[in-house]
């Protein structure tokens, strides 16, 4: 898979297409839906991040295809995902080993998630499945590999229809 490289011209004329054309229903991206943070132990982070946020832990839920338990805060409008590993080989387990707890991705919602991994797709971004996955919070999600946005691991997701 190529890089993505965009001229700066044509990123211009893209900003500009879509100042234009950026009503809310047809923007791509259309917020933050949560930012994903990984974390050791479940036990531990949720009454820290209960302190810190101010708020309880509304909801937590196994991705058994993905072997975490996810721990979820809202804030505001968007949310806060913690993720801990069920499984030492787990991707989760594996994040934190190599790089350490702390952000392990930013979720944005979309509207309609196979035409946008079409979309990206056909951009150059790399996507990590052909097909979108159960997620948790009754979501449709797909990622994109990190070499795909600077070293940030990008979610799409949408809620299930
Ligand atoms: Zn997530």
């Amino acid at each position: 898979m190529q890089p993505v490289r965009i001229a700066a011209a044509s990123l211009c004329r893209r900003a500009g297409h879509f100042r234009d054309a950026a009503a809310p229903k047809t923007r791509r991206m259309q917020k933050i839906e949560h930012i994903g943070i990984a974390v050791k132990s479940l036990e531990t982070a949720v009454p820290l991040y209960e302190m810190l946020l101010g708020t309880t832990c509304y909801k937590t839920e196994q991705v058994e295809s993905e072997a975490v338990s996810t721990a979820f805060f809202h804030t505001g409008d968007t949310k806060i995902e913690l993720l801990a590993s069920t499984d030492p080989e787990g991707v989760i387990a594996r994040f934190i080993e190599k790089k350490g707890e702390g952000i392990h991705h930013i979720a944005f919602a979309v509207a309609d998630i196979w035409a946008e991994m079409k979309r990206l797709k056909e951009q150059g971004f790399e996507l990590l499945s052909e097909e979108p996955k159960e997620g948790a919070d009754n979501k449709l999600v797909c990622f994109l590999h990190p070499r795909s946005a600077h070293g940030v691991l990008v979610e799409l997701c949408m809620e299930k229809p």
